[in-house]
């Protein structure tokens, strides 16, 4: 029928304008490794921020110590009791406490925001068994993975740029992010120094690096997306400090802001940013991270219900609603393998009270997903190439070691199709034989670790 041919013609349209050929993926590539470079010349000199994190030694495995973290880096938020057992003692034991931030606290002020986070660490703090008890006349410390952008001052200091992921709460802005949470700590009477500020990608480099020595870079693919590598320090012009004795320096490139004109736009990208909290930012988070794949699916359904009766004659009331359909429910949809996509089925009707949908439409739905997350996840590995390409580690070299790229995140870590493909396209882009040299690990849980053992770097008491 008119209906079904319309509906198809949307889809093909955006299955286009979504195209991620080799070539112009290593176009984005080549976009990416300019862009850093420009952004470690001088601040504001790029889209990305290639921020200095005044980290400039990673983990070696000697750290000791009881050291607590806490991961804020969008929807959750994290405490960490991390006990380590000094020179090839590992990590000796580690229990958490997960909290999601209440809608509400993500747009009401910054003290009522950080007043909630206290309180919850407070609560973990009191329930501290015996043996994890700091030695007499030490305070406890802790490593604070904060995982928005943020403009350092130390290793334990640094000012808020800009929210992101659907947080906005203005008077946090310019302000120094540990003051706000060592402040709500006194409030709520925690005893506790804040020894390491730092970012989830850092926290991952960090926790990569101390269980592989071959980790030199790191990807969050999340709610959000960053990334973060070891860098040169000579090759950061911008840097006007004392070089380090390491000669290096992590940076922080809130990757989630890039944007290059090779970017496959579509029309439905342009209204979600418009719409967005922050338009014209984070352009490639947009594209490609946990908080807006499924966002982008709706509007592309939206648009076929609208225009082709998709769903029949009335467009579904939820299909309305920004941000309805979560990319959990997309990823479960697109993992479907049963022969009469039943989970498509359900997710349509539990999340968008559609019912009576037929196997051919389903098959579309998940054609739909199949499009957003492929993008997604080829862009991803395109930054990735583009990182490796300002590393020179893109190539295999004579006597060149191997490259470890240190992986965390819920989208990552649940979205199968979405690592999978991403993982296939960075061997594509690279080659058999650099590929050979270059390989992915899952960090589990790896910033907060790293928080953790970043603040035992960075303890008073070394
Ligand atoms: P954050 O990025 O908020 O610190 P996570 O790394 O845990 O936290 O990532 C959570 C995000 O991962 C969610 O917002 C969601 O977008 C994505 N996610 C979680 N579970 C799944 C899933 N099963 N399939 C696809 N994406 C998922
Ligand atoms: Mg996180």
């Amino acid at each position: 029928s008119g209906r079904w041919a319309r509906a198809m013609s949307i889809l093909k349209e955006f299955e286009e304008k979504c195209g991620t050929p080799e070539g112009k993926l290593k176009q984005v590539a080549d976009a990416m490794t300019v862009e850093m470079h420009a952004g470690l010349v001088s601040e504001g000199g790029s889209k990305l921020k290639m921020l200095i994190s005044y980290v400039d030694n990673l983990p070696t495995g000697d750290e000791d110590g009881v050291f607590y973290a806490l991961d804020l880096g969008g929807t959750n938020f994290r405490v960490l009791r991390v006990q380590l057992g000094g020179k090839e003692g590992g990590i000796v034991h580690q229990e958490f406490t997960e909290a999601s931030i209440p809608p509400a606290l993500m747009g009401g002020t910054s003290d009522a925001l950080f007043d909630y986070i206290a309180e919850k660490l407070a609560k973990f703090v009191d329930e501290e068994e015996q043996m994890f008890h700091q030695p007499p006349g030490r305070q406890r410390e802790l490593g604070f993975t904060f995982s928005f952008p943020v403009m350092q001052t130390s290793i334990n200091s640094g000012t808020l740029i800009r929210w992101t992921k659907g947080f906005s709460i203005n008077d946090t802005v310019g302000q120094d992010v540990v003051a706000e949470l060592t402040n709500a700590l006194k409030r709520k009477g925690v005893e506790m120094r804040v020894a390491a500020l730092v970012n989830d990608t850092i926290g991952t480099l960090a926790g990569g690096r101390y269980t592989n020595n071959d980790v030199a870079l790191a990807v969050i693919l999340g709610t959000g997306t960053n990334a973060a590598y070891v860098e040169r320090a000579q090759a950061i012009p911008k840097w006007h400090g004392p070089l380090p004795k390491s000669g290096e320096m992590v940076i922080n490139m809130e990757w989630g802001n890039f944007r290059s004109s090779h970017l496959p736009l579509t029309e439905y990208d342009h209204a979600l940013d418009v719409e967005s909290l922050n338009p014209g930012e984070q352009i490639f988070e947009k594209l490609t991270s946990g908080m807006y794949l499924g966002e982008i699916l709706r509007r592309v359904l939206l648009k076929m219900a609208d225009e082709a009766f998709f769903f029949g004659g009335e467009v579904p009331a939820k299909l309305k609603i920004p941000f309805i359909l979560r990319t959990p429910e997309m990823s479960a949809m697109h993992h479907d393998t049963s022969s009469d996509l039943r989970v498509v089925g359900n997710k349509l009707k539990d999340t968008l009270d559609i019912s009576n949908t037929s196997l051919k439409m389903r098959r579309v739905v998940v054609e739909l997903c199949n499009i957003v997350a492929t993008r997604g996840a080829r862009l991803a590995a395109a930054g990735i190439l583009g990182m490796l390409k300002k590393m020179g580690r893109d190539t295999k070299s004579e006597g060149g070691g191997k490259t470890v790229i240190a992986m965390d995140g819920g989208l990552y870590e649940h979205y199968t199709e979405y690592s999978k493909c991403l993982e296939y396209t960075l061997n594509e882009l690279l080659g058999e034989e650099a590929a050979s040299t270059i390989s992915v690990e899952h960090s589990n849980d790896g910033s907060g670790i790293g928080a953790a053992l970043l603040a035992a770097s960075h303890s008073l008491y070394l």
